[in-house]
């Protein structure tokens, strides 16, 4: 295991493929180990994705887990959108921050974007 910062491991963010991708943007460990403080155990469900895996996981084309700025994550004893609403509290004015039926995105894009896929 590669220690990417106290609850973090680098191996956690490494594409699903096995193409061993797994670079992480250092500003969304920062992130997550802030959200961490304030809640219990994040698992990782999916952060890096290859182009490849991308497509075939129908990701969006410009997608941030291709650049390793984005994790999905599960929140033990959190509902995804108590999650959401603490991220886009503390980051108002930035990142992309996306909450679906059993997850969040949460990506460290310098805009801001939000979206709801929960009633899809
Ligand atoms: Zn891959």
């Amino acid at each position: 295991m590669t220690k990417l910062s106290e609850h973090f491991n680098r191996e956690e963010f490494e594409c699903q493929c096995g193409c061993g991708q797994d670079t992480v943007d250092y500003e969304l460990i920062r992130v997550l180990e802030a959200l961490r403080s304030n809640t219990g155990p994040i698992i990782i469900s999916s952060g890096n994705r290859c182009t490849k895996r991308n497509k075939a996981s129908g990701g969006a084309l410009k997608s941030f887990h291709v650049i390793s700025k984005a994790a999905d994550i599960i929140v033990k004893g959190n509902t995804p959108l108590e999650i959401y609403q603490y991220l886009d509290e503390r980051y108002p004015d930035r990142y992309g921050i996306g909450v679906y039926l059993g997850w969040v995105h949460i990506d460290v894009r310098q805009k801001k974007a939000r979206w709801d896929e929960t009633h899809s």
